[in-house]
């Protein structure tokens, strides 16, 4: 399929859990695809747990034509069970990885061979060269477990280092946060592109809860408007597309190479956000 000329995106979906929920995604997909995407990723439960899920979504995409990426967290993990997972990827023509430490539930201890996302892009390289191009993860606002910015830039650097072809970034709302993030990076050395994650706002409570789990912040201006609005979903989505249209704006002005669209597996909010874009 042919990518979208005009600026590269992508979108992220997560695996569905039933059939139903499966036949309902095909119509998302399709109505997304229409914009042309650079690529599709489907996202990996910590653990594994969510890996025959991820694969038949990340298969049924590869179906439709489209390329996709999986996600693949090393955390717990095993070279061997690595291996065998990736070759089943390659054996379905799958080119593109988001590769990541993952996180498992709390009380799981971190166990496994594997302890940095660094870790796992160099074994990734040594096992299969250049077969997959490779995104890693990054933090304009810090990852919460980073001792410090500056080693959490060197984790990105490391990262690279190790042979991830780009970054793709965890969502955020401060456009200034990603412009120093990119400085800070290149400063270090990093020349691989960091396309900005974009989160569409659809649901003041479930982007609390995800924000305050992922360390990304909520400036309180936006905060306080969304509480206000109450249940009043359609004025959070008024207001969410927005704030969300003019963050894409300031990124695309910035010169970010791209923008990745985390759809919460629904299409309308993503399309209306490329509406407004142009996209
Ligand atoms: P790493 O890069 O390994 O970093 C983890 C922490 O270790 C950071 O605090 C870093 O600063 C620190 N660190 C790294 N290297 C070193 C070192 N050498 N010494 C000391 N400290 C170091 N999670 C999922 O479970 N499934 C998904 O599908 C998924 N998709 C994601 C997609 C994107 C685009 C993003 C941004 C995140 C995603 N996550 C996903 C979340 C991610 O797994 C978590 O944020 C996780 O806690 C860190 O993963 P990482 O790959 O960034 O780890």
């Amino acid at each position: 399929m042919a990518q979208n000329a005009s600026f590269p995106i992508s979108f992220e979906f997560f695996p569905t859990k039933t059939a139903e929920g499966a036949a309902k995604h095909v119509q998302v997909r399709q109505a997304l695809y229409a914009r042309q995407p650079e690529f599709c990723s489907v996202t990996y439960g910590a653990g594994g747990s969510t890996q025959s899920g991820t694969f038949a979504m990340v298969q049924a995409i590869q179906q439709e034509g489209v390329a996709a990426a999986s996600h693949f967290s090393c955390i717990g993990a095993t070279r061997q069970s690595v291996r065998s997972q990736l070759q089943q990827l390659k054996d379905m023509g799958v080119r593109r990885l988001v590769a990541l430490r993952g996180d498992l539930p709390s009380g799981y201890g971190l166990g496994g061979e594997f302890q940095y996302a660094s870790d796992l892009v160099a074994f990734i390289r040594a096992e299969f060269g250049d077969f997959f191009h490779i995104e890693v993860a990054a933090y304009p606002e810090v990852h919460p477990q980073a001792r410090s910015p500056e080693a959490d830039l060197r984790a990105l650097a490391a990262k690279a280092q190790a042979g991830a072809n780009s970054a793709i970034t965890q969502y955020f709302f401060n456009a200034d946060a990603y412009a120093r993030f990119v400085d800070d990076a290149q400063r270090l050395g990093v020349g691989i592109p960091v396309v900005p994650g974009i989160m569409p706002i659809l649901n003041a409570t479930q982007l609390m809860r995800f924000s305050d789990a992922t360390g990304a912040e909520i400036p309180r201006w936006i905060r306080l408007r969304l509480q206000a609005f109450g249940d009043d979903t359609a004025s959070i989505r008024a207001f969410g597309l927005d704030v969300v249209t003019r963050l894409c704006e300031q990124l695309r002005s910035l010169g970010a190479p791209g923008l990745h669209f985390y759809t919460m597996n629904q299409s309308t909010a993503t399309l209306a956000l490329c509406d407004r874009l142009g996209l």
